[in-house]
């Protein structure tokens, strides 16, 4: 009975959770999982859960201009179900297409993943895992230019806040 309470109280947790998985070596890693955890606490309420470091998918390495694909990534992390969103962090070069355009981070329904490839720096790099995260809880683009939700308009930003239209909902 004990041990069925725990299971369900951790199954919860879970479910409550931001999983956070890890493709191949990240630099500093332990720096950038402890800032990522204290806003994703702030801005969503939310502790994260480190599924670990695995080896980013072959498949998805576009040889051309050594990048690898960010939708085959994101539809790879949506493997690891039943957290309240999964966010998947990387220092490779990530890109979409078409044409195959180099970009910070990008977003499922479920999943979503940065790339510490551009943003460089890590409180740009946590922004965009706040922006990406958000468009997994279904928020669109925002026109405001001091929103986490803003439209990337070639300008890296860190943000800080929701406007009052994203506000609230989590
Ligand atoms: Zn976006
Ligand atoms: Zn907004």
């Amino acid at each position: 009975m004990r041990l069925l309470i725990l299971l369900l109280i951790s199954i919860h947790l879970k479910g409550q959770s931001i999983g956070v998985l890890t493709y191949g070596e990240v630099p500093n890693r332990t720096v950038l999982i402890t800032a990522l955890q204290k806003e994703i606490k702030r801005v969503y309420g939310k502790e994260i859960i480190e599924i670990g470091v695995v080896e980013i998918p072959r498949r998805a390495y576009y040889k051309p201009r050594y990048r690898y694909i960010a939708d085959m990534l994101v539809n790879d992390a949506a493997r690891y179900k039943g957290y309240s969103s999964i966010l998947a962090i990387t220092a490779k070069d990530i890109s979409t297409d078409s044409p195959n355009w180099g970009i910070c981070g990008l977003a499922g329904d479920y999943s979503c993943v940065v790339s510490m490839y551009r943003t460089k720096t890590i409180p740009l790099f946590v922004d965009v895992a706040i922006h990406e995260i958000g468009h997994t809880i279904g928020y669109n683009h925002c026109r405001d230019v001091s929103c986490f939700m803003q439209e990337y308009d070639g300008t890296l930003r860190v943000h800080k806040k929701f406007c009052d239209n994203h506000k609230g909902a989590k």
